[in-house]
């Protein structure tokens, strides 16, 4: 069987089996927008109780829920993503509400020209949501693997680590997201130079 077959295999099972943790109602009149956690929104260190947040957390989240239905996926378990919400306060903050959580479970191993690729299918999200897809939504990711098979579909980000006090990436994708959002489609939009926009 062909590399690629062998993907589409892979990836279809996981739709299949995986189960989306949705916490709210999608509003079918927004796009989606799928967030990673680490070094993405935040830097967890083990030594600290609490993880540190990138700078403009709350009110990136606020600006672009407007035009996003929000969706967390982090390659970490479930558990884990909770309390990560909980002690950031994302879970209960009323300037915005995340609609729905994937956790490390819904992550594929795929094989591209014989070396392993990990990375968040989008198709796993579209298939069970139809009215989601190439036109509508948006991964955000610090590792460009991420999203190995929905290229079109994602902008990268800067790593944040902790001490970045002068991070302003929120800032800067906030303004881009909601710009972009205006159109009817993203599937013609080259996000590699985001930040220049
Ligand atoms: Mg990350």
């Amino acid at each position: 069987m062909s590399e690629n077959s062998n993907n589409t295999k892979i990836v279809a099972k996981k739709a299949k089996a995986y189960e989306i943790k949705v916490l709210q109602r999608f509003a079918r009149a927004k796009k989606l927008l799928v967030l990673d956690l680490d070094h993405t929104l935040l830097h967890d260190k083990w030594e600290e109780f609490v993880p540190e947040q990138r700078p403009f957390l709350h009110q990136f989240l606020a600006k672009v829920a407007k035009s996003f239905n929000l969706m967390i996926w982090s390659d970490s378990p479930l558990d884990r993503i909770w309390s990560v919400l909980e002690e950031l306060g994302m879970d209960s903050n009323k300037d915005y509400g995340i609609k729905a959580i994937l956790c490390r479970k819904a992550v594929v191993n795929i094989k591209s020209e014989g070396a392993w690729v990990r990375c968040k299918p989008l198709s796993i999200i579209w298939n069970k949501y139809p009215f989601f897809g190439p036109q509508n939504t948006i991964i955000v990711d610090d590792i460009e693997e991420n999203f190995f098979l929905n290229k079109k579909s994602g902008v990268l980000i800067k790593e944040f680590r902790a001490g970045m006090k002068k991070d302003v990436e929120l800032l800067k994708l906030g303004k881009y997201l909601v710009k972009i959002a205006r159109r009817s489609s993203f599937e013609n939009i080259d996000h590699t130079k985001w930040e220049s926009n």
